[in-house]
């Protein structure tokens, strides 16, 4: 199974984990656009998705 993982750009924090493959835009929604931990707006081309398989 692939899980990825959103990375804040600026923090470096997790944001949100995705079970499956999803839309980014849909994750950015769970996160009203923001990152919970240091509370940067981000865009799209601001932070890294981490795809991992087990
Ligand atoms: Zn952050």
């Amino acid at each position: 199974m692939l899980s990825a993982d959103v990375v804040c750009g600026k923090c470096g924090s997790v944001v949100y984990k995705m079970r499956m493959l999803k839309s980014v835009k849909d994750a950015l929604r769970a996160t009203n656009n923001r990152c919970p931990v240091c509370g940067a707006a981000l865009n799209p081309g601001d932070f890294t998705v981490a795809v991992s398989k087990r």
